[in-house]
């Protein structure tokens, strides 16, 4: 008999994968991991019962969330990464020549078995002398670190567990002290078809603290119920309306390919469906 594995996000909805081998199935000191093989999808990981990542549809999110605020700022050299243990985000950023990064995730299991388990997630990113890797809660870090960054990307698990702290006023309003002047912020924000409410409450808690705050989409196969939200946040409210053409000669310049990502996805992820644009207060 197979075993399947279901997500325990929703009450009345879950996707459920059917399970090969499992190959990790742990409490860490955080959370409960597990790490197993799907025929269709490769290898997949949850943490507390939510899908985190798969090796097949993983470029789709990496590489939205990294590039749209780096070629927005167009002169990134310093990038803090909150969370983002599999090493998915930390590759994609890595690919910019220019950028230093620093990354700040509490669960270093996360780290040991996504280098073991997901080696192509990282390819080889956290032995770059560019990354700085710090086990460490994230408000914590974001509280005292005395370093200034020109974007912040914040690749977090749902508002549960140690995640949940990643969603507060006072997270976003440590996170804007930590930018430079242009600097941007972006977070994971959920799947809005499902989790409408992380919408408004992103935006009652994050807009405060910038001249500028919106959200733009991606659609990732295995965060189902359609588009995602990624918020937005900067002092600059240019870096979010870039014309096509400046993104464009960024992104050549920038000399690498990618899967999801192109200059028009970019500038199109900032139209938002009108069922997410009602969510917006
Ligand atoms: N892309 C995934 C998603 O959207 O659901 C997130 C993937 S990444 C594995 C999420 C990471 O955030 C986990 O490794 C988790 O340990 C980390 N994390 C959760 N809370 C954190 C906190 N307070 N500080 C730093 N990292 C945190």
């Amino acid at each position: 008999m197979s075993r399947w594995i279901s997500e325990s996000l929703y009450e009345d909805y879950r996707q459920g994968f059917k399970a090969g081998d499992v190959l990790f199935e742990e409490k860490t000191e955080h959370q409960d991991l597990i790490i197993f093989e799907n025929d269709f999808f490769g290898r997949v990981m949850m943490l507390d019962g939510v899908t985190q990542t798969t090796d097949r549809d993983e470029f789709v999110y990496h590489e939205m969330i990294s590039h749209v605020p780096i070629l927005a700022h167009g002169a990134a050299k310093n990038v803090l990464i909150i969370g983002g243990g599999d090493g998915g985000v930390l590759r994609e950023v890595l690919r910019h020549q220019d950028v230093q990064c620093t990354m700040v995730e509490i669960d270093a299991s996360v780290v040991e078995m996504s280098k073991k388990y997901f080696p192509d997630h990282s390819a080889g990113a956290f032995d770059d002398s560019r990354c700085h890797l710090v086990i460490a809660d994230g408000l914590k870090f974001v509280k005292e670190t005395e370093d200034r960054f020109d974007v912040i990307i914040v690749d977090s698990t749902d508002p549960i567990g140690p995640g949940e702290v990643l969603f507060t006023s006072e997270f976003y309003k440590d996170c804007q002290r930590c930018l430079t002047e242009k600097g941007i912020l972006v977070t994971q924000n959920g799947v809005p078809f499902f989790q409408g409410d992380e919408v408004t409450t992103t935006q009652e808690r994050m807009s405060p603290h910038f001249a500028d705050m919106n959200f733009y989409v991606v659609a990732v196969p295995t965060y189902v119920g359609g588009f995602m939200t990624l918020a937005w946040a900067s002092n600059d409210p240019a870096a979010r309306k870039q014309p096509i053409e400046v993104i464009e000669e960024r992104f050549k310049a920038a000399g690498f390919d990618t899967n999801y990502y192109t200059p028009g996805v970019h500038v199109g992820a900032f139209s938002l469906p009108r069922y997410i644009e009602k969510l917006i207060k």
